[in-house]
């Protein structure tokens, strides 16, 4: 089982999102365990703060390293890989994600919020990943990005292995052949929207020749 542990000072936000269907389908075949854990709870002052101004003035307010510290002491276990969730970091991509699928029994997601967090949590983390190139308001949504691409490969999780097989990003470069289903055709005013011939004519060799020409396509139009 692969136990997912989430700091955050917005504990509902993860656990409302993995307590519905394929987080919380894996929940319940005990493929994964969810657990978040509001930071507040290792502050010491009336007020539960857990920032404060940066050092060198500058805008905004800084994530204060006490509490971060004291959390991730308490929370992670011994061979726990312990993630920070930065627009600073690596970039998350699939293979990384099929990565952590097997390799890790306990992943720690620290989620930063206002302007970012006390530079000395390097010291206690494992890697920075961010989860694309522009600037969310907090790490929670980059928790759930992890999470979520994650659970979905560990095997047992899905039903149907082979649609992990051919789909987008499972080799380098592939991008998965445009999907149809019912109606054949789709009315809608003067439009027509056919499905392609070659999906209906029940020839494997003519609809697998036609993906794959399409895979190639949808790189390019990617691009
Ligand atoms: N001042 C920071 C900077 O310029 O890099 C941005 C701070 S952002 C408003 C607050 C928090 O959101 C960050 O500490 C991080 O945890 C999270 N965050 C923002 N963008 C992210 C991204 N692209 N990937 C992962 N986490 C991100």
């Amino acid at each position: 089982m692969l136990k997912f542990k989430v700091i955050t000072i917005f504990p509902n936000m993860i656990t409302d999102y993995a307590n519905e269907a394929i987080l919380k389908r894996a929940q319940e075949a005990k493929k994964i365990a969810v657990a978040a854990y509001d930071l507040r709870d290792w502050t010491d002052d009336n007020h539960r703060s857990v920032d404060d101004k940066p050092f060198g003035g500058g805008a905004g307010m800084v994530m204060k390293i006490e509490p971060l510290y004291k959390a991730l002491k308490k929370v992670a276990g011994k061979n726990s890989h312990k993630i920070l969730l930065s627009a600073k970091g690596k970039t998350w991509n699939q293979t990384l994600a099929k990565d952590y699928a097997t390799k890790y029994k306990e992943i720690v997601l620290v989620c930063g919020r206002y302007e970012g967090v006390d530079e000395r949590i390097n010291e206690f983390i494992d890697e920075e990943i961010s989860i694309g190139d522009y600037v969310l308001t907090g790490g929670e949504l980059g928790a759930l990005v992890i999470m979520d691409s994650v659970t979905r490969l560990i095997p047992g999780v899905l039903g149907n292995a082979t649609s992990l097989e051919f789909e987008s990003h499972n080799q380098p470069g592939l991008l998965e052949s445009p999907q149809y289903t019912r109606p054949e055709v789709f009315k809608i005013g003067q439009k027509r929207l056919a499905v392609p011939e070659v999906l209906l004519s029940g020839n494997h060799k003519l609809i697998n020749d036609w993906r794959q020409k399409n895979e190639k396509q949808m790189i390019k139009k990617k691009q």
